[in-house]
């Protein structure tokens, strides 16, 4: 470039010089560089003209032939022009590969603004969520989606995991509506066909319903027989000692199928408990009462009554919880330990939490010790006649009253379980403390 201003300025002084000479010659030096600059100025702007006339039609014409700074400028547009032209390309066709890439996929997508407006969505969550091409670009998408659990979903704020909701479309299919935050208040909505899924664990369901209940009856003939047998003093001393392990395997087998109808039960209805005003103090006295009359228990076994307030819940279920609890804390307690029952209300709502001294439960299992079938130590479990399902049912029936479940435990000192029940499920708050 340095090199072309250079010719050009030498050209125009050399071109001056000659005129200014022809004109000394000619005795009027004036006219003659003034001609001279004249004819300069005249080129330049027909060359600026062509340059203008292709810059605006370079689309369909070739560049014009032109030298010099004209052609450095020509040649340094073109540059420019090509690698705009590469660029235009390539976004292009990233455009249209992310296009073919969001049809293929199974799952549906929405990308929505910092008011959950649509932005844009695939052809999937269009057939999912029976949204409609360019109507509902800028449309808020809980003016579109409008079932309950999702819009609770929508604002709880908490996307952790996907909300399972029956689609609107199709009554027979469910999605699995997922929220994923990326950017400044910019999110996406993943769309999925869950139905196939949800039938296979409504048939998993159905089938342990179905197969517990089956198995009830023959099994309450067998214990019926075991025990007549077992009573019976015809029978061969010989046969003493394995008919007292049948009636024990036979009780281990009944306890398990209770639990299990009781699992299928809990799951078969829906998802909030019942609202039948329940005592939980009278029923906690006469739950320890009940421990105090059995065979073995640990020797202190205190009830601790904060509250004698009452809870608006399933009568049947909040025994199971109560009484699963306790009885897994003198389950897992020796003799020489104790175990505290309390009750009590504050702000948070209401509190109950059994306390014992016994083996406690190792960090590793806490996480998985509400598993179905999760047994800490599968000897001693089956020994205290255990179905492994007593925290599945306490962890099912508390989310059915809203309420939640807390372990703390230590390995060789012992452990606490706390339910904690939200506000709205407590009546007759008492302020007076009472304790036995
Ligand atoms: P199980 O019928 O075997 O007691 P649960 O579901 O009630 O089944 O409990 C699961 C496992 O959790 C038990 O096998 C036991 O290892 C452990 N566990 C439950 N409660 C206690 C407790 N209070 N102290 C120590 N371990 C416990």
């Amino acid at each position: 470039m340095f090199s072309a201003w250079t010719y050009a300025l030498a050209r125009l002084a050399g071109m001056l010089a000659v005129a200014g000479l022809v004109g000394w010659l000619l005795g009027r030096p004036a006219l003659t560089v003034a001609a001279m600059l004249a004819a300069y100025v005249g080129l330049t702007y027909v060359r600026l003209y062509r340059l203008e006339r292709w810059l605006r039609r370079r689309r369909t014409e070739d560049p014009p032939n032109l030298s010099g700074v004209w052609g450095d400028i020509v040649a340094l547009v073109m540059r420019i022009y090509r690698r705009k032209q590469f660029h235009k390309r390539r976004i292009v066709q990233l455009f249209r590969e992310f296009r073919r890439m969001t049809t293929a996929m199974p799952d549906g997508v929405v990308v929505l603004g910092s008011e959950r407006e649509i932005q844009w969505f695939n052809r999937n969550a269009a057939r999912l969520l029976g949204l409609r091409r360019k109507l509902d670009f800028g449309q808020r998408l809980d003016n579109l989606v409008r079932q309950p659990d999702f819009i609770r979903y929508l604002e709880t704020g908490d996307y952790a995991l996907p909300v399972i909701v029956r689609s609107t479309v199709a009554s027979d299919t469910h999605l699995a509506l997922h929220v994923v935050s990326y950017g400044a208040g910019q999110t996406l909505l993943l769309v999925r066909d869950v139905s196939r899924q949800i039938r296979l664990e409504a048939m998993r369901k159905d089938f342990v319903a179905h197969a517990s209940h089956e198995l009830r009856s023959p099994l309450t003939v067998i214990s019926g027989y075991v025990d007549a047998l077992a009573d019976d003093q015809h029978v061969d001393p010989a046969w003493r000692g394995p008919l007292e392990e049948m009636r024990r395997q036979a009780e281990r087998m009944r306890a398990v199928v209770d639990d299990l109808i009781e699992l299928s039960r809990l799951e078969a209805s829906g998802s909030e408990a019942g609202a039948d005003v329940v005592d939980v103090a009278g029923m906690l006295a006469l739950l320890r009462r009940e421990v105090l009359s059995r065979d073995s228990h640990p020797r202190q076994v205190n009830l601790k009554l904060g509250s004698d307030a009452k809870l608006l819940g399933s009568e049947a279920e909040l025994h199971s919880i109560f009484s699963n609890l306790v009885s897994n804390a003198v389950k897992y307690t020796p003799a020489d330990g104790r175990v505290d029952v309390s009750w009590w209300t504050d702000d948070g709502g209401a509190h109950f939490a059994v306390a014992d001294t016994g083996v406690g439960i190792s960090r590793d299992h806490l996480p998985r010790i509400t598993e179905r079938f999760y047994r800490v130590d599968q000897g001693r479990s089956r020994a205290t006649g255990g179905s492994g399902l007593g925290l599945a049912i306490v962890k099912h029936a508390l989310q059915r009253h809203g309420a939640t479940l807390d372990i703390a435990s230590e390995e060789g000192k012992g452990s606490t379980f706390t339910c904690h029940f939200p506000p709205r499920r407590v009546v007759e708050r008492a302020p007076t403390a009472v304790n036995q």
